[in-house]
């Protein structure tokens, strides 16, 4: 068998058995949900309503039957543009009007960036505007929607352009090591997202004021002394403006660090659980898991530039995904774009590690949090966090296994009972 068509025959198995699995997981959870549907279960039976329980099993049953008919349009876009030659057509048309060389390759990552995002812009909408909507979540009007959409993309190609084209350069002119050259550059280019992102892209989207509240200003600040942290500010973002789900985050590093949270939470917590939730975060930068996911991401992508390396120098990549290399011109955006849609196919099946690992890294941090504020704020906290956001109180435990970055409600309200 050619390299060629093994690298095929092994795509189209992954891809089926991804397929496959993602479906039987959707199917049980679905399952598992709608049968305890109908009893609160009895931890939670002081706390939670029948009706909020029910609500958060109707929306986790509609949100997973969409994830599924999501799933199959993308596999079905993911087979058009690789096997049934659709980035082939793409890349020989723009060929044709552009010649080949870097012009031609940033029009062919454009390309495919903007019709991709043409083709599943009416799942994005049903998504916000008819199943958020049902559920009462969705506070955006087409009006913002569109503001949105015109922002993300310009930003997206003020920076995404020049990115690109540097890494397209790397590729064809830095000699064999490119890769390494080119993972440097993605690698300082994410460290350097990290500052701008807070300061100059989050505000195009949203409007952050200093935390006016003094009371809880004074209180979050004794907090974040007792734990030893220096943050530049305390923000309160209007997120309230897309949608009903609350949230809070640490953001940035060094002189950008700041604590954010979302006018959303503020209005639905107490102060001793807005400190809860906020000693839970603190958690995650003490147990040092913000440097560990960094890094790991580093080595991850140092692997998957390395691999790239070898992959774009063969023609049997390119043939067995279904594109016919230029023969005298650079395939380098063929490539990227290639490794891009192949490598989700084979690593769907090492998902589950990582979520673990995530889910330990959440026992931590609520572990802390219990250490430095109130085990019993934390769980009326996250009670209501999870009947706001109408989390499920009874996920399916083998989903929660392979998708869930955080533990379910059940086990994490027994640690912290545990441990209080
Ligand atoms: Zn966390």
């Amino acid at each position: 068998m050619s390299p060629s068509y093994t690298l095929t025959i092994t795509f189209a198995i992954a891809l089926l058995a991804g397929i496959a699995l993602k479906f039987w997981l959707a199917s049980r959870q679905i399952h598992y949900v709608a049968s305890h549907r109908d009893v609160v279960p009895p931890a939670f039976a002081a706390q939670v309503s029948l009706a909020a329980h029910q609500k958060a099993a109707s929306y986790t049953i509609a949100k997973t039957r969409f994830g599924m008919i999501t799933l199959a349009w993308e596999s079905a876009l993911l087979l058009a543009w690789t096997l049934l030659g659709g980035l082939d057509i793409l890349n020989q048309e723009l060929a044709s009007i552009a010649g080949k060389g870097m012009t031609q390759q940033l029009m062919l990552l454009a390309a495919f960036v903007a019709i991709g995002g043409v083709l599943s812009l009416p799942f994005t909408l049903y998504e916000t505007f008819v199943l958020e909507e049902r559920f009462g979540f969705n506070k955006m009007t087409i009006r913002l929607w569109v503001i949105d959409l015109v922002k993300s993309t310009l930003i997206g190609a003020v920076i995404g352009l020049p990115i690109a084209a540097l890494i397209l350069w790397l590729m064809g002119s830095a000699g064999e090591l490119w890769w390494l050259w080119a993972w440097c550059v993605w690698m300082a280019f994410n460290l350097l997202l990290l500052v701008v992102y807070p300061m100059f892209i989050a505000p195009v989207f949203n409007k952050f004021k200093p935390l006016d509240d003094e009371a809880l200003k004074a209180r979050v600040t004794e907090l974040m002394r007792r734990c030893g942290f220096a943050a530049k500010g305390l923000f309160v973002m209007d997120g309230s403006k897309r949608s009903a789900h609350a949230n809070a985050y640490f953001t940035g590093f060094g002189s950008s660090k700041r604590v954010v949270f979302y006018d959303t939470l503020l209005a639905k917590l107490s102060p001793g659980e807005v400190d809860a939730v906020l000693a839970h975060e603190l958690g995650h930068f003490k147990h040092k898991h913000i440097i560990k996911r960094i890094a790991s991401l580093f080595a991850m992508s140092l692997v998957g530039f390395a691999l790239l390396g070898w992959l774009s120098a063969n023609a049997w990549f390119y043939t067995g995904l279904g594109v016919r290399p230029n023969l005298d011109g650079p395939n380098n955006a063929l490539a990227l774009l290639l490794f891009l849609l192949a490598v989700p196919v084979f690593t769907v099946f090492i998902g589950p590690v990582f979520a673990q690992f995530s889910r330990k890294h959440e026992f931590e941090a609520d572990a802390y949090a219990v250490q430095q504020t109130s085990g019993n704020d934390l769980s009326t906290a996250l009670l209501k966090l999870y009947e706001d956001n109408a989390s499920t109180l009874t996920p399916d435990p083998v989903f929660v296994k392979f998708y869930y970055s955080h533990p379910p409600a059940s086990e994490r309200l027994a640690r912290m009972a545990g441990a209080a």
